[in-house]
């Protein structure tokens, strides 16, 4: 514990934002560092309290009180090697979690919660600036060759995973570029793609060879994969979004959120656009799903220039504070309000909304939508029912361009997972427990979005790790990788 007044003597502060004027003005990060001395006051507020609630409030298990102290100390090879031991990839997770750790701090309990999300973050760009992100593959290899299909977070963990344990590692990915959400969902105002490329380039130091432009099932069969190498981690997402199939679906103007968002990542980058352009400039723009992905359409939609934009969620207003269902340290996600910084650069947002119809002009482009304000019914937990219409309620609302940002529904089932013959779940994505990894198919084993459903950055890269270590094992009889419930670099090297 850096100092153990610290807590008393010192308030949360997050770093100063580029004011909202200027930001919108471009597709940079705009949060940004701390000075020395007020990171060592915020990393003095951790309390290394008798039971740290942040560790298991963490998917990742973060070590979070020691990588704490170690800032205080200013120790950066140890806080880095702390942190690196539970987290191969702390520079997305500190730009772009919701730091459930957080939630579950104790401090938070009476006090705002220390900021770990931040100090993560400047951990690995400590480390990074002082060239402690070196490659850790070992020199003699396994021999055992692994195939990682899908570069987002939950293949890059497990990829850079496997290679540390010494196999060859192949991630095959069908977009231009790896990175996966990280790289075309997430804007570069939330994280910016040099940081991806950062930590590809690490990754290929490693040994671990990228195949972009690769669809397995389609530009390579999925049985070749399986025949050719000693195992096969699918890490391929979930990327069927959810639709609104009322009236007027058919007219010009509606889009699903990704659609919008990879078009403007792919801007950014200069990459080449296929199709027609999808923006908001001058357009009246609705955006339908209250989450993370509509905000980041939110946030793009005001750096295109939008005359207007709405946020429309069907379900009830959260409160500020958590609610009783929710206590301390659980991670309460949507049930508390969040206003984002998208929303912080304007929005008018709704709650308790429903759309009835898209209503087009006689040349087929939208031109409104017909919406009703609705009432929820909820049970003896406070949870929603079922809902009714508020009469009287029922309006048009003008809008040009609509993002459709209600969530993913499951994995892409067609080529890659239907010609492998993987057993899906009940909510049709690929069956494998928590903690097993394993599909029905022999030498198959699934991570991520794909496996648990759409989900966050940190779980992912949690999937990928836990994923590895039982390939390791299934490879090797017994494996050398950390695991969270288990052995961990750090227990072993102190
Ligand atoms: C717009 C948006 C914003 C988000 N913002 C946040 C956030 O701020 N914080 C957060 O924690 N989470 C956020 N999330 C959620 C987070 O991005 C995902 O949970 C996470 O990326 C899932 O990782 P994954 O590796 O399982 O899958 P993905 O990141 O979806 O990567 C899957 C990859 O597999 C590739 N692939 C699929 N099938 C094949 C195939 N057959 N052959 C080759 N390649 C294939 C895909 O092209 C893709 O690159 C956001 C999600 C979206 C959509």
């Amino acid at each position: 514990m850096g100092k153990p007044t610290g807590f008393q003597e010192f308030n949360r502060e997050l770093p100063a934002k580029v004011p909202v004027a200027e930001r919108v003005k471009n597709y940079n990060e705009f949060v940004g560092l701390y000075s020395d001395e007020k990171l060592n006051q915020q990393s003095a507020r951790c309390m290394n309290c008798g039971i740290p609630f942040c560790h298991s409030g963490c998917p990742l298990g973060n070590i979070i009180p020691e990588f704490n102290d170690a800032v205080y100390r200013k120790n950066w090879q140890e806080a880095y090697h702390i942190l690196s031991s539970t987290n191969n990839f702390p520079e997305f997770t500190g730009r772009i979690c919701p730091a459930p750790c957080e939630s579950a701090c104790v401090l938070g309990i009476n006090k705002p919660a220390v900021v770990i999300e931040e100090i993560e973050k400047h951990i690995i760009e400590i480390a990074y600036a002082n060239n402690m992100v070196k490659p850790t593959a070992p020199v003699i290899k396994t021999g055992k060759t692994v195939a990682v299909v899908g570069s987002g977070p939950a293949g890059l963990a497990a990829a850079a995973q496997l290679a540390k344990a010494g196999h060859a590692v192949t991630v095959y990915e069908r977009d231009e570029f790896p990175g996966g959400l990280l790289r075309y969902g997430i804007p570069d105002f939330k994280l910016e793609k040099w940081v991806v490329e950062r930590r590809i380039k690490v990754m290929e130091e490693d040994g671990v060879v990228f195949k972009c432009n690769t669809e397995v099932g389609k530009d390579i069969a999925a049985d070749e994969l399986v025949r050719n190498f000693d195992a096969v981690v699918l890490a391929g997402g979930s990327t069927i979004p959810r639709d609104l199939n009322i009236p007027g679906r058919e007219f010009k103007g509606i889009h699903f959120a990704m659609d919008f968002l990879k078009q403007q990542n792919k801007r950014v980058s200069n990459s080449e656009i296929k199709g027609e352009d999808i923006l908001a400039t001058d357009k009246d723009v609705i955006v339908i799903g209250g989450g993370d992905t509509g905000s980041d359409c939110v946030g793009t939609s005001n750096r295109q220039g939008a005359r207007s934009i709405k946020q429309f969620e069907v379900m009830f207003k959260p409160g500020d504070s958590r609610p009783s269902s929710m206590p301390w340290p659980n991670f309460p996600g949507a049930a508390v309000l969040k206003t984002t910084s998208s929303h912080e650069e304007g929005a008018d947002r709704f709650w308790s909304v429903n759309t009835k119809e898209f209503l087009g002009d006689a040349d087929g482009n939208l031109r409104a939508l017909k919406v009703v304000d609705i009432e929820w019914e909820l049970d003896f937990l406070g949870r929603p029912v079922k809902f009714k219409e508020l009469e009287g309620t029922e309006r048009e609302l003008p809008a040009q361009r609509v993002f459709l940002a209600m969530g993913f529904v499951h994995p892409q089932f067609d080529g890659m997972l239907e010609s492998l013959g993987v057993e899906l779940d009940e909510r049709k994505n690929v069956k494998a427990k928590e903690g097993v990894y394993r599909t029905n198919i022999s030498k198959v084993f699934v991570a991520g979005d794909m496996r648990r459903g759409q989900s966050l950055v940190v779980w992912a890269i949690s999937e990928g790790r836990e994923t590895a270590r039982k390939v390791d094992e299934f490879l090797m009889g017994h494996s050398i990788l950390e695991s969270k419930d288990g052995v961990n670099e750090f227990e072993q090297a102190y």
